[in-house]
């Protein structure tokens, strides 16, 4: 079909070896025609922007992923990366510790230092990648996926942190982390949070002049990722420190300046200059980078939508305050109202009981002591409101039911009684950049892409009440802004209310009408109050933490204040922990 081919140039081959196609990037003129035909749909083409108009730093290949710039690493500073997935983050960690020496693009010889030296001369990256050249740069590094250490690590917690203290720190990290508890306990029983805290606690104890922290805030709940948030940043006074953050109210609290990751996903990623992390954020919401005439989303995104239209004064239903008593556990909730077309955000620490009251409203739990809005006590549950009350809920934690990992997504979501093929599943499927998904094996999907099909379930249901459960673990940051904006339109055009419990406070900040606070002492006692206001909600949930936040006069975005800055000693003093204006 080519029609370079047919003009008798080799345009696109078999290739030797592994007969995938193989395409002269010089020789082709995009025309379309190969991945239109291709019946396996095994090619794309991407034009890149006219502005990358340099040296490639490295690629992995023929027509494979390259990646075009670093970021600099800074003294005194936490660095923070932001950008979805498969744009390269991995492969910069890799080249920045040493681990890949960058081949420019000619994958044909080895690595070499000199052109990327070349290239960085006179800027503040120099140094440092001589350095690295020479093999004198020490690094540690925090890996993403903390699920995988149970396998390689044997032992306890105490001895793994022992055995990598090269600064003597283990006291004191121990104590800053919150890690007395479980230093006695077996890699194999930590939950995914433990397993988190201990991989930081692991990273800051060793002795390095570049840290990589990946992802430091999954599992954890927002105290806990402000406790991790303020280790990292003390250990910047003493080395170079990078961060990969998704949750953009941390990477904004932790981080000094950011680098923003844009371009297409397993195609190619670009590092953008460094920003200060205010603008940083912003622009990546923005999704313009104006220095660069770069637009790399369509659109913006805003956070000033609030309040919004919808039938929030249409009550669907008060329900009742359960109560739950598991072994060394109790949990009582207050009763509420619910309107249609709502999103009520549940905030809380682990433990303290959110799960349970989920499930409760979900009916996967019973409660074994419910009070009706009027405090008398009943069975259970929302069923004896005698509503035909179609719940959908997306759990937690992400099980495929037995027998069906070989399932197509699309037949996993027939089996899920979630159809596709109505006009809310493809505007689902559409709005999370999930289409592509659909004839995948549910069974190989990534972390990030099955909460993805989770969510997508749960939305495009027949139901009159959604329950979410955490639907930001695993996700990018880009896919949580997607996720986020589905959310509102969703329960706002078809008049049905949520309950969204989530750790990513400008998640819930963006989709929530109201807030749920859960108190308490965790894995103790747990006390969920009514629903209320986020602005009382928020402020109540903050005093908890001793955070401040205020809103960014250009987004709208909520932004912690730094600890003791002048505007958190006048919000403490004025009791104003959430700030709204
Ligand atoms: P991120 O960490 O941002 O998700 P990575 O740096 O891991 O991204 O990968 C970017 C792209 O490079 C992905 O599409 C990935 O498939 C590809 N890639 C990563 N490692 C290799 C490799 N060793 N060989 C070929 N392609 C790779
Ligand atoms: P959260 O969602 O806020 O993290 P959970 O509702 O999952 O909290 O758990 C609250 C407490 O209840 C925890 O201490 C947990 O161990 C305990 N718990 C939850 N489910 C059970 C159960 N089925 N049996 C015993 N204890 C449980």
């Amino acid at each position: 079909m080519c029609p370079i081919n047919r003009a008798g140039k080799d345009c696109i081959t078999v290739a030797e070896g592994d007969k995938k196609p193989l395409i002269d990037e010089e020789l082709c003129i995009s025309c379309m025609l190969c991945v239109k035909e291709c019946p396996t749909n095994a090619i794309s083409i991407v034009n890149l922007p006219a502005q990358l108009d340099e040296p490639v730093i490295h690629r992995y290949g023929p027509n494979l992923f390259a990646l075009y710039r670093l970021p600099v690493p800074k003294q005194n500073q936490v660095v923070g990366l932001v950008g979805p997935n498969g744009m390269g983050k991995s492969t910069v960690l890799r080249i920045l510790s040493g681990l890949i020496v960058p081949n420019g693009s000619r994958f044909d010889k080895p690595g070499d230092w000199t052109p990327v030296v070349e290239q960085f001369k006179g800027t503040e990256l120099q140094g440092f990648l001589e350095r690295l050249r020479d093999g004198k740069v020490r690094t540690v590094y925090k890996p993403q996926d903390v699920d995988l250490l149970p396998r390689q690590v044997k032992g306890s917690v105490r001895e793994l942190l022992r055995k990598v203290d090269q600064t003597n720190g283990f006291a004191r990290v121990v104590e800053r982390l919150g890690l007395a508890g479980i230093l006695d306990r077996e890699f194999s029983q930590l939950s995914g949070g433990e397993l988190q805290l201990t991989a930081v606690a692991a990273a800051l104890l060793k002795e390095a002049e570049l840290y990589f922290f990946d992802e430091p805030s999954s599992y954890l709940d927002v105290h806990q990722r402000l406790k991790v948030a303020r280790e990292i940043r003390a250990l910047a006074q003493r080395a170079f420190v990078l961060v990969v953050e998704h949750d953009l109210a941390i990477a904004d609290y932790l981080a000094d300046s950011v680098h923003l990751l844009y371009g297409e996903p397993g195609v190619y990623g670009v590092v953008s200059q460094p920003y200060g992390v205010r603008v940083g954020i912003n622009t990546f919401l923005e999704g313009y980078i104006r220095e660069e005439n770069m637009r790399f989303r369509p659109e913006g995104i805003a956070f000033s939508g609030r309040p919004r239209q919808s039938d929030k004064n249409k009550l669907l239903l008060e329900f009742p305050g359960f109560e739950k008593k598991f072994a060394g556990f109790a949990l009582r909730t207050e009763p509420g109202q619910l309107f249609r077309g709502e999103i009520i955000g549940v905030l809380g620490p682990n433990g303290i009981g959110k799960t349970t009251f989920i499930r409760m409203l979900a009916q996967e739990e019973k409660s074994d002591g419910a009070a009706d809005a009027a405090g008398r006590p009943t069975a259970a549950g929302l069923s004896q409101y005698g509503l035909p009350l179609r719940l959908s809920y997306k759990p937690q934690r992400l099980a495929i039911p037995e027998g069906q990992g070989a399932l197509s997504v699309r037949d996993f979501l027939f089996a899920q009684g979630a159809d596709p093929t109505t006009a809310e599943g493809k505007r689902a499927l559409r709005a999370l950049n999930a289409e592509r998904l659909l004839e995948k094996r549910v069974g190989t999907l990534s972390g990030g892409e099955l909460q993805t099909v989770f969510i997508v379930s749960c939305l495009i249901k027949p139901a009159d009440l959604l329950l979410l459960d955490e639907p930001s673990a695993f996700l990018d940051v880009e896919q949580r802004l997607r996720v986020a904006k589905l959310l509102r339109q969703e329960t706002e055009a078809r008049g049905i209310p949520a309950f969204v419990v989530d750790h990513d406070l400008q998640l819930v900040d963006t989709i929530a009408d109201r807030i749920m606070v859960f108190e308490g002492a965790p894995a103790k006692e747990g006390v969920g109050g009514a629903p209320e206001s986020i602005h009382n909600g928020m402020n109540r949930f903050l005093r908890g933490l001793g955070v401040t936040f205020r809103r960014d006069p250009h987004t709208g975005r909520p932004r912690a204040n730094k600890p003791e800055s002048q505007l958190d000693q006048e919000q403490k003093a004025k009791g104003e922990y959430y700030y709204a204006g």
